[in-house]
Protein backbone atom coordinates (compact mmCIF):
# COMPACT_ATOMS: atom_id res chain seq x y z
CA UNK A 1 0.00 0.00 0.00
CA UNK A 2 0.97 3.59 -0.43
CA UNK A 3 2.14 5.32 2.27
CA UNK A 4 2.06 9.36 2.16
CA UNK A 5 3.63 11.54 4.16
CA UNK A 6 1.14 13.68 6.63
CA UNK A 7 0.73 17.39 5.83
CA UNK A 8 2.82 20.01 7.96
CA UNK A 9 -0.20 20.22 9.85
CA UNK A 10 -3.21 18.67 10.19
CA UNK A 11 -5.51 21.34 11.76
CA UNK A 12 -8.35 22.26 9.43
CA UNK A 13 -10.08 24.82 11.68
CA UNK A 14 -8.81 27.39 13.59
CA UNK A 15 -8.69 26.29 17.17
CA UNK A 16 -9.57 28.90 19.89
CA UNK A 17 -6.92 29.18 21.78
CA UNK A 18 -7.37 28.84 25.62
CA UNK A 19 -5.23 30.35 28.46
CA UNK A 20 -3.53 27.21 28.75
CA UNK A 21 -3.75 23.50 27.61
CA UNK A 22 -6.91 21.67 27.70
CA UNK A 23 -6.44 18.58 30.63
CA UNK A 24 -8.59 15.84 27.45
CA UNK A 25 -8.62 15.34 24.10
CA UNK A 26 -11.05 13.04 22.35
CA UNK A 27 -11.30 11.42 19.11
CA UNK A 28 -14.01 10.51 17.00
CA UNK A 29 -13.95 8.00 14.33
CA UNK A 30 -16.59 9.03 11.64
CA UNK A 31 -18.75 6.12 9.86
CA UNK A 32 -20.86 4.03 12.79
CA UNK A 33 -19.87 6.20 15.31
CA UNK A 34 -20.80 10.03 14.29
CA UNK A 35 -22.67 9.39 10.84
CA UNK A 36 -24.55 6.35 9.73
CA UNK A 37 -26.08 5.13 6.95
CA UNK A 38 -24.47 7.97 4.84
CA UNK A 39 -25.41 6.24 1.46
CA UNK A 40 -23.81 4.25 -1.13
CA UNK A 41 -21.98 7.49 -2.07
CA UNK A 42 -18.69 7.05 -0.72
CA UNK A 43 -18.49 3.34 -2.18
CA UNK A 44 -19.08 4.59 -5.47
CA UNK A 45 -16.60 6.81 -5.01
CA UNK A 46 -14.01 4.18 -4.71
CA UNK A 47 -15.62 1.84 -7.54
CA UNK A 48 -15.31 5.51 -9.97
CA UNK A 49 -11.65 5.97 -9.16
CA UNK A 50 -10.72 2.88 -9.86
CA UNK A 51 -12.49 2.76 -13.29
CA UNK A 52 -11.61 6.42 -14.17
CA UNK A 53 -7.42 5.38 -13.68
CA UNK A 54 -7.41 1.72 -14.51
CA UNK A 55 -10.51 0.84 -16.28
CA UNK A 56 -10.66 -1.81 -14.36
CA UNK A 57 -14.71 -3.22 -13.17
CA UNK A 58 -14.60 -3.53 -8.93
CA UNK A 59 -16.39 -4.00 -6.36
CA UNK A 60 -16.47 -3.59 -2.26
CA UNK A 61 -18.83 -6.58 -1.97
CA UNK A 62 -17.26 -9.39 0.17
CA UNK A 63 -14.65 -6.88 1.41
CA UNK A 64 -15.07 -6.64 5.55
CA UNK A 65 -15.20 -2.39 4.97
CA UNK A 66 -15.87 -2.10 8.48
CA UNK A 67 -13.11 -0.64 10.06
CA UNK A 68 -10.73 -0.38 7.15
CA UNK A 69 -9.00 2.29 5.80
CA UNK A 70 -9.90 3.57 2.36
CA UNK A 71 -6.82 2.94 0.78
CA UNK A 72 -6.87 -0.88 1.82
CA UNK A 73 -10.37 -1.32 0.78
CA UNK A 74 -9.04 0.20 -2.95
CA UNK A 75 -6.04 -2.45 -3.03
CA UNK A 76 -8.28 -4.86 -1.86
CA UNK A 77 -11.10 -4.04 -4.44
CA UNK A 78 -8.15 -3.99 -7.30
CA UNK A 79 -6.60 -7.59 -5.91
CA UNK A 80 -9.71 -9.25 -6.63
CA UNK A 81 -10.22 -7.77 -9.33
CA UNK A 82 -7.08 -9.44 -11.09
CA UNK A 83 -4.75 -6.50 -10.64
CA UNK A 84 -0.75 -7.00 -10.27
CA UNK A 85 0.69 -5.32 -7.00
CA UNK A 86 2.97 -3.22 -9.58
CA UNK A 87 -0.38 -1.47 -11.26
CA UNK A 88 -1.91 -1.32 -8.42
CA UNK A 89 0.93 0.57 -6.32
CA UNK A 90 1.38 2.59 -9.63
CA UNK A 91 -2.01 3.53 -10.23
CA UNK A 92 -2.76 4.45 -6.59
CA UNK A 93 -1.82 8.08 -6.11
CA UNK A 94 -4.07 9.46 -8.62
CA UNK A 95 -6.72 6.74 -8.00
CA UNK A 96 -6.83 8.71 -4.19
CA UNK A 97 -7.26 11.76 -5.71
CA UNK A 98 -9.81 10.90 -8.40
CA UNK A 99 -12.09 9.20 -5.17
CA UNK A 100 -11.66 12.33 -3.15
CA UNK A 101 -12.77 14.45 -6.01
CA UNK A 102 -16.05 12.24 -7.11
CA UNK A 103 -17.21 12.33 -3.42
CA UNK A 104 -16.80 15.92 -3.14
CA UNK A 105 -18.86 16.14 -5.86
CA UNK A 106 -21.74 13.80 -5.07
CA UNK A 107 -21.63 14.03 -1.51
CA UNK A 108 -25.33 13.68 -0.18
CA UNK A 109 -27.07 16.22 2.80
CA UNK A 110 -26.31 14.40 6.06
CA UNK A 111 -27.72 16.18 8.69
CA UNK A 112 -30.34 13.61 9.30
CA UNK A 113 -27.52 11.03 9.69
CA UNK A 114 -26.08 11.80 12.61
CA UNK A 115 -26.10 9.37 15.46
CA UNK A 116 -27.95 9.44 18.43
CA UNK A 117 -26.89 12.06 21.12
CA UNK A 118 -24.01 13.17 18.81
CA UNK A 119 -24.33 16.98 18.63
CA UNK A 120 -25.15 17.34 22.36
CA UNK A 121 -21.82 15.72 22.96
CA UNK A 122 -19.91 17.24 20.79
CA UNK A 123 -21.55 20.69 22.12
CA UNK A 124 -21.26 20.02 25.27
CA UNK A 125 -17.14 19.07 25.14
CA UNK A 126 -16.52 22.36 22.86
CA UNK A 127 -17.97 23.90 25.54
CA UNK A 128 -15.64 22.61 28.28
CA UNK A 129 -12.53 23.46 26.21
CA UNK A 130 -11.97 19.84 25.07
CA UNK A 131 -10.24 19.36 21.76
CA UNK A 132 -11.92 17.35 19.46
CA UNK A 133 -10.15 15.58 16.28
CA UNK A 134 -10.99 12.70 13.54
CA UNK A 135 -9.29 9.57 13.41
CA UNK A 136 -10.70 7.71 10.29
CA UNK A 137 -9.72 5.75 7.28
CA UNK A 138 -11.73 7.86 5.15
CA UNK A 139 -9.01 9.58 2.75
CA UNK A 140 -8.40 13.53 4.14
CA UNK A 141 -11.29 15.49 1.87
CA UNK A 142 -14.29 12.99 1.96
CA UNK A 143 -14.04 12.85 5.85
CA UNK A 144 -14.06 16.71 6.02
CA UNK A 145 -16.88 16.87 3.17
CA UNK A 146 -18.86 13.87 5.30
CA UNK A 147 -18.38 16.27 8.29
CA UNK A 148 -19.55 19.52 6.38
CA UNK A 149 -22.61 18.10 4.84
CA UNK A 150 -23.07 16.64 8.39
CA UNK A 151 -23.19 20.13 10.09
CA UNK A 152 -20.03 18.72 12.36
CA UNK A 153 -17.14 20.17 10.39
CA UNK A 154 -16.76 23.05 13.32
CA UNK A 155 -16.63 21.06 16.55
CA UNK A 156 -13.20 19.24 14.90
CA UNK A 157 -10.05 20.91 14.93
CA UNK A 158 -7.84 18.09 13.28
CA UNK A 159 -8.10 14.96 11.68
CA UNK A 160 -5.81 11.57 10.67
CA UNK A 161 -6.73 10.36 7.54
CA UNK A 162 -6.97 7.14 5.78
CA UNK A 163 -4.23 7.97 3.30
CA UNK A 164 -1.74 9.03 6.01
CA UNK A 165 -0.60 5.98 8.33
CA UNK A 166 -0.58 2.31 6.94
CA UNK A 167 -3.70 1.26 9.95
CA UNK A 168 -5.67 2.63 12.63
CA UNK A 169 -3.09 2.79 15.48
CA UNK A 170 -0.67 4.61 13.07
CA UNK A 171 -3.38 6.95 12.63
CA UNK A 172 -4.00 7.32 16.24
CA UNK A 173 -0.12 8.47 16.60
CA UNK A 174 -0.44 10.56 14.17
CA UNK A 175 -3.80 12.89 15.99
CA UNK A 176 -1.93 12.73 19.20
CA UNK A 177 1.50 14.02 17.77
CA UNK A 178 -0.39 16.57 16.17
CA UNK A 179 -2.72 17.62 19.68
CA UNK A 180 0.92 17.75 21.36
CA UNK A 181 2.95 19.85 18.79
CA UNK A 182 -0.37 22.48 19.36
CA UNK A 183 0.16 22.73 22.62
CA UNK A 184 -3.75 22.03 22.74
CA UNK A 185 -3.22 19.38 25.49
CA UNK A 186 -0.93 19.28 28.29
CA UNK A 187 1.56 16.45 28.86
CA UNK A 188 -0.54 14.59 30.80
CA UNK A 189 -3.71 14.88 29.17
CA UNK A 190 -6.68 12.21 29.16
CA UNK A 191 -7.11 11.48 25.65
CA UNK A 192 -10.24 8.93 24.27
CA UNK A 193 -10.88 7.50 21.39
CA UNK A 194 -14.66 6.76 20.45
CA UNK A 195 -15.38 4.02 17.60
CA UNK A 196 -17.56 1.87 16.44
CA UNK A 197 -15.31 -0.99 15.52
CA UNK A 198 -12.89 -3.60 16.64
CA UNK A 199 -10.16 -1.54 14.57
CA UNK A 200 -11.18 1.31 16.98
CA UNK A 201 -10.45 -0.13 20.04
CA UNK A 202 -7.21 -1.79 18.74
CA UNK A 203 -5.78 1.50 17.51
CA UNK A 204 -7.01 3.32 21.07
CA UNK A 205 -5.18 0.24 22.99
CA UNK A 206 -1.72 0.06 21.07
CA UNK A 207 -1.57 3.92 21.56
CA UNK A 208 -2.87 3.33 25.56
CA UNK A 209 -5.76 5.94 24.64
CA UNK A 210 -9.22 5.10 26.05
CA UNK A 211 -11.39 3.19 24.01
CA UNK A 212 -14.69 3.86 24.29
CA UNK A 213 -17.17 1.90 21.98
CA UNK A 214 -20.25 2.44 20.77
CA UNK A 215 -22.63 -0.29 19.21
CA UNK A 216 -24.50 2.17 16.77
CA UNK A 217 -22.73 0.65 13.89
CA UNK A 218 -22.01 -2.88 12.50
CA UNK A 219 -20.74 -4.70 15.63
CA UNK A 220 -23.05 -6.05 17.97
CA UNK A 221 -22.48 -5.21 21.76
CA UNK A 222 -21.08 -8.97 21.90
CA UNK A 223 -18.89 -8.64 19.53
CA UNK A 224 -16.95 -5.22 21.00
CA UNK A 225 -17.21 -6.90 24.43
CA UNK A 226 -14.59 -9.51 23.19
CA UNK A 227 -11.84 -6.54 22.71
CA UNK A 228 -12.43 -5.20 26.55
CA UNK A 229 -12.83 -1.89 25.31
CA UNK A 230 -12.85 0.60 28.83
CA UNK A 231 -16.49 1.39 28.25
CA UNK A 232 -19.00 0.06 26.28
CA UNK A 233 -22.73 1.70 25.03
CA UNK A 234 -25.46 1.70 22.72
CA UNK A 235 -25.19 4.97 21.30
CA UNK A 236 -23.68 8.38 23.17
CA UNK A 237 -26.92 9.58 24.67
CA UNK A 238 -25.62 7.19 27.28
CA UNK A 239 -21.63 8.82 27.49
CA UNK A 240 -21.59 10.70 30.61
CA UNK A 241 -18.21 12.96 30.63
CA UNK A 242 -16.35 10.81 34.09
CA UNK A 243 -16.89 7.82 31.41
CA UNK A 244 -15.14 9.36 28.47
CA UNK A 245 -12.15 11.16 30.45
CA UNK A 246 -12.02 10.33 34.07
CA UNK A 247 -8.65 11.55 34.57
CA UNK A 248 -9.53 14.92 33.36
CA UNK A 249 -12.57 14.86 35.66
CA UNK A 250 -10.71 13.62 38.64
CA UNK A 251 -8.57 17.38 38.14
CA UNK A 252 -11.69 19.26 38.25
CA UNK A 253 -11.79 19.94 34.72
CA UNK A 254 -15.21 19.69 34.19
CA UNK A 255 -16.67 21.62 36.82
CA UNK A 256 -13.99 24.57 36.65
CA UNK A 257 -14.38 25.18 33.48
CA UNK A 258 -18.34 24.80 33.10
MG1 LIG B 1 -16.49 3.18 12.11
Amino acid sequence: MQQMKAPQSLAENTYRIHSRPAPGLVLFDIDGTLLRRSGPHHRHALVEAIRTVTALETTTDHIPLHGMLDPDILTRMMRNAGASPALIRRAMPEILRQAQNIYVRNCPDLRRKTCPGVRALLARLTALGIPLGLVTGNLTRIGWKKLERAGLKPFFHFGAFGEMAKDRAGLVRIALREARAGNWIGRRAAVALVGDAPADILAAKANRVRAVSVSTGISTPEELAGYSPDVLIADLRRLRLEMLLPEAEAGGAYSERE
